[in-house]
């Protein structure tokens, strides 16, 4: 039975897309880039238990970087490090993917392996304005495997 669960899954990777299984902006843990690592926000980051973090300018719409937790291991609280100065080291890249993406794409990309966390955006063309991007989310790994193994993994 969960075999078949299995193959179910692996089946509708052709037809769902990112944006069925992502982790929709409302309910991201994500940090302003003007933040200070004091004690406080490292203790907040520490306890959201999430290992990437999306970095935000302005509004929370406006992701410009992503922060690693181990990103944090030489950063002393009471030296009051911006952000900033982190994200600039580490300079890892976001990675943006389309709403409508497949899951089988979407496998394909993670494990080619440059992160495991991809931002989810479409081009929002409603109403009177130009067209933008609008993100919607974030997908992970994690998100894809459920989706196949059609159960919660459980965090440590
Ligand atoms: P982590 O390694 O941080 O636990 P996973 O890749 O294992 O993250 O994903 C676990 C779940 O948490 C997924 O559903 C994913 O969409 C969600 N997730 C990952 N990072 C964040 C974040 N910063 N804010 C909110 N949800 C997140």
């Amino acid at each position: 039975k969960e075999e078949l669960n299995i193959i179910q899954g692996a089946l509708e990777l052709r037809t769902k897309t990112v944006e069925d299984v992502m982790t929709p902006l409302s309910n991201c843990f994500m940090i302003h880039i003007d933040a200070v690592l004091d004690f406080n926000t490292m203790s907040e980051i520490m306890e959201s238990g999430y290992t990437r973090i999306p970095v935000y300018d302005s509004e929370r719409s406006n992701i410009v970087d992503v922060l690693y937790v181990k990103d944090l291991a030489f950063v002393d609280p009471d030296d009051c490090t911006t952000l900033k100065t982190v994200t600039k080291f580490y300079n890892h890249p976001v990675h943006f993917v389309f709403h409508d993406t497949k899951l089988d794409a979407m496998l394909e990309e993670f494990k080619k392996g440059k992160s495991h966390l991809a931002i989810v955006q479409k081009v929002n063309n409603e109403g009177e304005g130009d067209p933008f991007y609008e993100v919607l989310g974030l997908v992970t790994l994690e998100d894809v495997i459920e989706e196949i193994i059609k159960s919660e993994i459980l965090d440590e």
